[in-house]
């Protein structure tokens, strides 16, 4: 926008000091903070026949007065007058509070317009507005805006109103007429005007949608002049092996890769050859084996001359990490090792020693791996797996303990595309969507909590069989120590209930990462038969013999986690079962236990979840890293987003971006944003 609306807000004829001040507070200081604070919802006064409104929704009816208004005074001030109103062809109860001074002003056969929620059970409309007469024959939507202190909603509807009449010519417009026409767009001074004072909902849908576009490119603009900001100015490692060898080496693997693993192998090495520091999430499902592909990286990484580093979340992840790894990379020449905060003294020193010199090859650990002491020859890899449970910091000490090492993060969290391009934009995607094939599908059931009794004889058959069962406690957000207390529980319950006929392992996360160790340890050897536990196994624990996954209070986890956990099971080549115990209330709740037995695609679920969720609590947490939007809604306006993102792309290589006049106010943009001086999105 021009600087004209970068004036205070005071120069608006009819905003004083003391409006200003007020607006201060909710952080509008400038023409344009105010012209950019867009209304929430819009009071829509439309009529509508009573037949078609559900119960408790809101409602405006036109009607006559049918009785003399009564009025009941509970105390001084508070007070409930009722009359029936005759609408159209029904007769229902209006009830007003604390507005005794109407009953004067109704009198019979008057006709009235009335705004307020339906109760259908009581033919009664509570009213929150009243207005004499009918309703205007033409009537706009009108805003709503989120205020604090002494404004007003209808102050807020004025100020802006002001700022329109004053300066609303002065609204320029950052998109090209070129982009403008391609997709139809308003121009923004007739946006901004039509999304506080929309004519119609037509008007308004089509305020709203050129506004989402251009928040959406700009977002987009940004990520990609980072990227490409970033891929001009890395001096990362270029690879250079002999290709024929590492062919040879995925020749003899155990198994020949599904198109899903060729294609991304494929993408990682061509971003290890180029010049350019590699910056890219691996996406696959639990199973759909990223190990395979970390080993190849790896092993490409040791070809060209360099060490690799793998580094996961937790002890036992880095243990079963290094076996698969040994036992991939054992026809090849390399030589890993592991380090964890539990390999101390002489052997801990022993491995760093090798790091130093380069003896050892590849290297697998926990956060260990980004200790000060821990220092490589030559890095040329770092990849860590189930990503989002590191922070960005740590990913960055790994990082700079080489000279730009090419980096892979590969996540099993199956992100919905529409989240993967906000929220890591900048970050190259390859994606796993084949499993190998023979796996058999997990089949899920959901069943209520009555039926816990069938479900214990249901492990024990499986039990018997041989097989191995995990039985996952409720979940209590608030508290770690209830947490804990339902595991003991329910594993008291079980040793009582199966008699002591199997060995009964409890984990949760009070134990300390040894007892951790022992207790999964004695679960793999299948020294123990059923394992309760908090959510602590969620990522990426193996036991291929385990083949029943039990869910208590199935409901309260989110559809990511249930299938992080049911992604426990079907490891092996027995048929594996996933039980949902959950007596769910809400109807999100039982979506959800729906979803779960109808798919096992992580995919699905994830976009599922989202649309259940809302991107917000997709990821759990905040530090998700994802960008907030004014208007933009990630998952309904996904269409338009996926078209701002291809457009960003085309423009910011085109020779026409860079420099054509008619692009100017997105040049600008960009330069205050920072991402051309190659500064970090926020
Ligand atoms: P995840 O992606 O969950 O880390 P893993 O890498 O642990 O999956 O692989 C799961 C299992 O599938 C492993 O036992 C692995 O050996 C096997 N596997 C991986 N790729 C293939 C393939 N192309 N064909 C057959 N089995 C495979
Ligand atoms: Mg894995």
């Amino acid at each position: 926008m021009d600087n004209v609306l970068q004036q205070p807000v005071t120069q608006i004829k009819g905003i004083g000091e003391e409006t200003s001040e007020a607006l201060q507070e909710m952080g509008i200081k400038t023409i344009e903070d105010l012209l950019m604070h867009f209304p929430y919802r819009y009071e829509d006064y439309e009529l509508r026949d009573l037949a078609d409104v559900k119960h408790d929704e809101k409602v405006t009816v036109e009607g006559k007065v049918h009785s003399e208004p009564s009025l009941t005074y509970y105390t001084r001030k508070k007070s409930r007058l009722t009359f029936r109103l005759l609408v159209g062809r029904y007769l229902i109860t209006v009830v007003c509070f604390n507005r005794p001074y109407l009953k004067g002003k109704l009198s019979i056969n008057e006709t009235v317009t009335v705004t307020g929620k339906w109760n259908q059970h009581r033919q009664t409309i509570t009213a929150s507005e009243l207005k004499l007469g009918a309703l205007p024959e033409k009537r706009d939507l009108e805003p709503v805006y989120s205020i604090r202190g002494a404004l007003t909603v209808k102050g807020m509807r004025r100020f802006i109103k002001l700022a329109l009449e004053q300066f609303g010519e002065a609204i320029l417009d950052p998109l090209p007429e070129t982009v403008r026409n391609a997709y139809r767009l308003v121009s923004k001074k007739e946006a901004i005007r039509a999304i506080h004072f929309p004519r119609s909902h037509e008007e308004l849908k089509q305020a709203r949608r050129r506004l989402v576009y251009e928040e959406f490119l700009l977002f987009q603009l940004k990520i990609h002049a980072l990227r490409k900001v970033q891929r001009e100015h890395s001096k990362g490692i270029a690879h250079t092996f002999s290709m024929e060898q590492l062919q040879e080496f995925i020749q003899q693997l155990p198994f020949p890769l599904t198109g899903a693993q060729k294609r991304v192998v494929q993408e990682i090495i061509k971003d290890m050859q180029s010049p350019y520091r590699m910056n890219r999430l691996l996406q696959g499902d639990v199973g759909s084996g990223k190990t395979v592909v970390a080993a190849i990286a790896l092993y490409a990484t040791v070809l060209s001359g360099y060490q690799g580093a793998l580094m996961v979340p937790t002890e036992i992840l880095a243990e079963q990490h290094a076996q698969s790894l040994q036992a991939l990379l054992a026809p090849a020449d390399v030589s890993i090792a592991l380090l964890t905060s539990s390999i101390k003294g002489k052997k801990r020193k022993e491995v760093l020693e090798k790091l130093a010199s380069g003896d050892i090859d590849i290297i697998i650990g926990t956060h260990a791996l980004i200790q000060d002491e821990v220092n490589f020859h030559q890095l040329g890899l770092v990849i860590t797996d189930e990503q989002h449970r590191f922070g960005v910091e740590q990913r960055r000490i790994l990082r700079e303990k080489g000279e730009s090492p090419d980096v892979l993060f590969m996540t099993a969290t199956p992100i919905p595309r529409t989240l993967a391009i906000t929220a890591f934009g900048e970050m190259d995607v390859s994606i796993i969507d084949e499993m190998p094939a023979g796996r058999k599908k997990v089949q899920t059931y959901w069943v209520k909590h009555h039926m816990l009794e069938r479900v214990l004889d249901f492990i024990e058959k499986e039990v018997q069989k041989g097989r191995q069962a995990y039985v996952i406690c409720p979940l209590i957000e608030e508290s770690e120590k209830l947490d804990v207390q339902n595991a003991i529980d329910v594993h008291s319950m079980l040793t009582h209930y199966y008699r002591g006929k199997y060995q009964i392992g409890l984990m949760h996360g009070r134990l300390s990462s040894e007892e951790k160790d022992e207790v999964m340890k004695a679960f793999s050897q299948n020294h123990v038969q059923i394992l309760v536990s908090t959510t602590v196994v969620e990522v990426g624990v193996n036991v291929p013999n385990a083949t029943v996954m039990v869910i208590y209070d199935a409901e309260r986890f989110g559809l990511a986690q249930l299938h992080q956990l049911r992604g426990r099971v079907g490891r092996g080549d027995e048929q594996s079962y996933c039980i949902l115990v959950a007596d769910p209330k809400s109807e999100a709740g039982k979506e959800r236990m729906r979803i779960m037995t109808e798919t096992t695609d992580g995919f699905v679920l994830s976009e599922k979840d989202l649309e259940l969720r809302g991107p917000g609590d997709f990821f759990g947490t905040k530090q998700s890293g994802m960008p907030e939007f004014k208007l933009g809604d990630v998952v309904h306006d996904y269409r338009i987003l996926e078209v701002a993102r291809s457009d960003a792309a085309k423009l910011i290589y085109s020779h026409a971006f860079w420099n054509d006049s008619s692009y100017e106010a997105l040049r600008l943009y960009l330069q205050e944003s920072g991402v051309l001086h190659g500064e970090k999105l926020d």
